[in-house]
């Protein structure tokens, strides 16, 4: 079974306001099993609502509503739904009265708009909302000859949260077949995306039943796996088994198995060897730095380091001699080499990492250009260096410098 959300608010339509009760919806519909295929998010017109939920009724199991349950004249949910499924919308006597005890309970008056609140679609049970006076409705019956459900949910999300769990969700669980949704997710650091998908696209290729999703951002893939079936064991086995022939082909370019973050597998390693770190950044401006302290624990490896932006930092904090700068520049393999080895002494770490570029948009040269950087690491006894010429804007090129720098520095703990 599959749902559709519809989210409803002329103010989600505007750059002020976000849809983001259906993020919660989906979550909790795919841990029932049920995958969202449609989400939309209408204005408050009745012709566009009435528009919306019929194209949802032809081609969704279950529709979801949310939003447009006040009391107000743009407050038109019912009267659509009332009106794609040609259903009376009928005043409920009870709610009428709960809505004026609320109301008393306030000591507040009840204006006439209220009582629209208590207009329920025929054949709809009220779902009561004890946060707010909009209750919803849950509408289960056939449409064209196939079973449909309908819900009417309260915008805010904290009217909606509690009413949909305290409500919906075992409704829901006992309208549905078995079914259940298990998902992986990999990520690989430094590789264009198009290689990515050229060498596992005829693995994935043949799991039709696995959903597979690649997304590209700031030097990483992340390779999202999804499969659903009649029990959770079929579809973990699913998602398992191709992961495990992605891993096979992809080998040591996946840092993530389990959806970690790169800082996180750095510390991880770092401390399964029970080895300290420190940094040298220039061009990152302490991008790195960021990054591996929010990690929670990382104390117990992430020494600290410097900032080392201009060339009298590199030599005051981290021991790079002035005349290896005059000689090949700051950013250069040289410079990098001495930083990494520089500070990882100045910090007494077990690891020392370093990063010198030209994150621009000024200050390239032909020999120089902007987007180039060098990335290095050392422990005292080994070490190495890599050169990129990063394309994009000043961001991006800080992004993949710090990406590069921490993937280095994995690959050397691996
Ligand atoms: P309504 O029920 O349409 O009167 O909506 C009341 C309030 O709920 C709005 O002003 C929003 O702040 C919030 N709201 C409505 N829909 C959403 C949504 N889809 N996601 C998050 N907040 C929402
Ligand atoms: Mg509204």
């Amino acid at each position: 079974m599959d749902a559709e959300i519809i989210a409803i608010g002329s103010e989600l339509l505007t750059p002020y306001r976000q849809d983001t009760n259906s993020l919660y919806l989906t979550e909790q519909l795919n841990q029932l099993g049920v995958e969202v295929t449609f989400k939309d998010v209408v204005g408050d017109k009745l012709e566009h609502l009435k528009q919306v939920v019929q194209t949802a009724l032809g081609r969704a199991d279950i529709i979801m509503l949310m939003g447009g349950l006040g009391p107000t004249e743009d407050d038109l949910t019912r009267e659509a739904v009332s009106a794609a499924l040609e259903a009376p919308l009928v005043r409920d006597p009870q709610q009428v009265e709960a809505l004026q005890k609320r109301f008393a309970q306030r000591g507040l008056p009840m204006s006439d708009n209220n009582l629209k609140q208590a207009d329920v679609i025929a054949g709809a049970t009220v779902l009561p909302n004890r946060n707010g006076s909009a209750p919803g409705q849950w509408i289960a019956g056939t449409y064209d000859g196939r079973e449909k459900t309908l819900l009417l949910l309260p915008g805010p999300p904290h009217e909606l949260q509690p009413l949909f769990e305290e409500q919906c969700l075992e409704r829901l669980r006992m309208r549905l077949p078995p079914q259940f949704i298990a998902t992986r997710q990999l990520k690989v650091a430094m590789m264009p995306e198009s290689q990515c998908d050229a060498r596992i696209a005829p693995i994935y290729a043949k799991y039709p039943l696995v959903q597979t999703t690649i997304l590209a951002h700031g030097g990483e893939i992340q390779i999202h796996l999804r499969s659903r079936a009649a029990s959770a064991q079929a579809a973990q086995q699913r998602v398992d088994q191709l992961a495990e022939e992605i891993e096979e082909e992809l080998d040591d370019a996946i840092f993530s198995r389990q959806g970690e973050s790169l800082e996180q597998i750095v510390g991880y390693y770092l401390q399964m060897r029970s080895a300290t770190l420190a940094v040298a950044e220039s061009c990152t401006g302490g991008l790195i730095g960021e990054r591996l302290t929010s990690v929670s624990g990382s104390s117990r490896y992430f020494a600290g380091g410097a900032l080392v932006y201009s060339n009298e930092m590199k030599t005051k904090l981290a021991e790079v001699p002035k005349k290896l700068i005059q000689e090949h520049g700051a950013v250069s393999a040289e410079v990098a080499l001495a930083m990494a080895e520089g500070i990882r002494k100045r910090c007494g770490a077990t690891w020392g990492l370093a990063v010198t570029g030209i994150a621009g948009p000024t200050g390239g040269t032909p020999e120089k250009p902007v987007g180039l950087v060098y990335h290095a690491v050392s422990n005292g006894e080994a070490s190495d260096v890599v050169e990129r010429r990063f394309p994009g804007d000043r961001e991006r090129v800080r992004r993949w410098a710090s990406q590069q720098a921490l993937d280095l520095l994995r690959r050397k703990l691996m």
